[in-house]
């Protein structure tokens, strides 16, 4: 194994002071570094930049406009020179290091007693990520890729069992039990309602948990896996992912987003695929409600947004029944990969104000539904289910009285590798239930902001053929 060269540690500085000596961008980005920490920062500046001012104040740094002296140095923990001048850099390393004060040179390692790792912070927990000084952008990576990995309410969870500590050294034996507990609190039904922020649930579900007979009821989240592709699933989508132990999906999401979850986590399909029974709404809730009184942790994987024509409300009120504790994570809905893959606005300035989410499936035949008059407003519709009901929309919205010529966009697959883009007019949208090439599921976007797509490589609604042959 390759050794370090540096031994990574904490270094305890609240209510410590720590000097950064510098006026300029160097000091202000170490200002902000220090301002992450309980320290008391003082910075010695010269001639301190307005972005250096405006730092300090900030984070609440005590600023002296003088010259860097030895006496700085009285009782501090930490110094950082940072004064982008090689000469000034050195006499406040030499200064620091006669009086035993650790120094950290900017750009300078050689001149460093220690160096500064990348930091993600989840206050009270940390991760330091430090390369020897060798690639500090290698190291700004890796922390991006831990920033995603970790909730931005870790740190609740570390308070929470912080605050158990003492609890359970008196409550359980040390060895197997303890640890045990441990394991549960940080990857159970306790994590899940700490990161929620329900600390005081969180807790009384831990202290239930030290007790004989544990509470396994498990936990459900309602997760939007956005319109297909894989980087389109949020972060916090993607972490509750690999929390799961079961993940319950429809048909329209692609097996690439269900791999992301836990490769031990069991996979239930309630989808309508070709042949396979389709699970009906009630049943969908009774296997949530049995998984999670199982103790599971269960997903589930909608396609967009859960919330949007997702019958979302059906599953909570099964869950909120069986007292089943759950939440909901949003996902990007097809009308925003829609409009993106036709790089359409949804609301323009002056001629479309607002955006309605409609669908083409419950129209009747006879009534006008309610969004025909909204269109006829400026509104922009964006039409779910609405491929195989093209015409009735489209018959719909002419009898309301849109004009014929309005711009429509149709995306087949948006955000998918096999994305197709279809544009016309509201005269050619009956056109697309026609055509026997569309089979994926398809967004129609229907409105005046419309007319500024700059839909690449996009295809007529009415293909050539038809086109040719009405007009014979
Ligand atoms: N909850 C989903 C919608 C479910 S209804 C969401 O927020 O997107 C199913 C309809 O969504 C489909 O009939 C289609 O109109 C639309 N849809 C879902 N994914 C799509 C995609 N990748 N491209 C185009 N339309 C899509």
């Amino acid at each position: 194994m390759a050794r370090l060269t540096a031994f990574p540690a904490f270094h305890k500085v609240s209510g410590r002071t720590v000097l950064i000596v510098g006026s300029g961008a160097a000091a202000a980005a170490k200002a902000r570094l220090l301002g992450e920490t309980e320290a008391q920062l003082l910075i010695v500046a010269e001639d301190p930049s307005g972005e250096l001012l405006a730092d300090a104040a900030r984070v609440g740094a005590e600023l002296r406009r003088v010259r860097f002296e030895s006496g700085h140095l009285d009782g501090v923990a930490l110094a950082f020179a940072a004064t982008e001048d090689e000469a000034e850099d050195h006499r406040v390393a030499a200064a620091a290091r006669a009086v035993r004060v650790p120094v950290n040179v900017v750009d300078r390692p050689e001149l460093c007693d220690f160096t500064t790792p990348a930091i993600v912070n989840r206050a009270p927990l940390a991760v330091a990520i430090g390369t020897d000084g060798a690639a500090p952008v290698l190291a700004r990576h890796v922390r991006a890729r831990i920033e995603a990995m970790l909730a931005p309410e870790l740190g609740r969870l570390t308070t929470l069992a912080e605050s158990l500590r003492a609890v359970v050294a008196n409550v359980l034996p040390i060895g197997e039990a303890r640890r045990r507990f441990w394991a549960k609190l940080f990857d159970g039904p306790v994590a899940a309602r700490a990161l929620s922020g329900d600390a005081a649930a969180a807790r009384a579900e831990a202290i239930r948990m030290m007790s004989a007979e544990p509470d396994v009821s498990g936990y459900v989240w309602l997760v939007g896996a956005g319109p297909g592709a894989v980087d389109l699933l949020t972060l916090r989508a993607q972490r509750i992912l690999q929390e799961a132990d079961v993940i319950v999906h429809d048909a329209l999401v692609p097996d690439d987003v269900i791999a992301m979850g836990r490769r031990d986590a069991r996979r239930v399909s309630v989808g309508k695929r070709k042949g396979a029974h389709e699970a009906t709404q009630a049943e969908i809730g009774e296997i949530l409600v049995r998984e999670a009184k199982a103790g599971q942790r269960v997903v589930r994987l909608k396609g967009g947004d859960p919330l949007v024509f997702g019958r979302a409300g059906e599953e909570m009120a099964a869950l909120a029944a069986a007292g089943v504790p759950h939440e909901i994570v949003p996902g990007v809905t097809a009308a925003f990969a829609a409009a993106a893959a036709a790089r359409a606005p949804l609301t323009l300035r002056g001629l479309s104000s607002s955006l309605v989410f409609a669908t083409g499936h419950d129209l009747d035949g006879r009534t006008l539904p309610d969004w025909a008059g909204l269109a006829l407003g400026g509104a922009t519709v964006a039409v779910y289910m609405g491929r195989s009901v093209a015409g009735a929309v489209a018959e719909r919205l002419a009898e309301a009285g849109l004009a014929s010529d309005t711009p429509v966009a149709a995306v087949e697959n948006a955000s998918r590798t096999d994305e197709t883009i279809f544009t016309g007019t509201l005269r050619d949208l009956p056109a697309l239930a026609e055509r026997g090439d569309v089979t994926g599921p398809v967004l129609i976007l229907i409105g005046r902001a419309l007319a500024e797509a700059q839909a690449l490589g996009a295809a007529p609604i009415v293909p050539e053929t038809a086109r040719r042959t009405s007009a014979a």
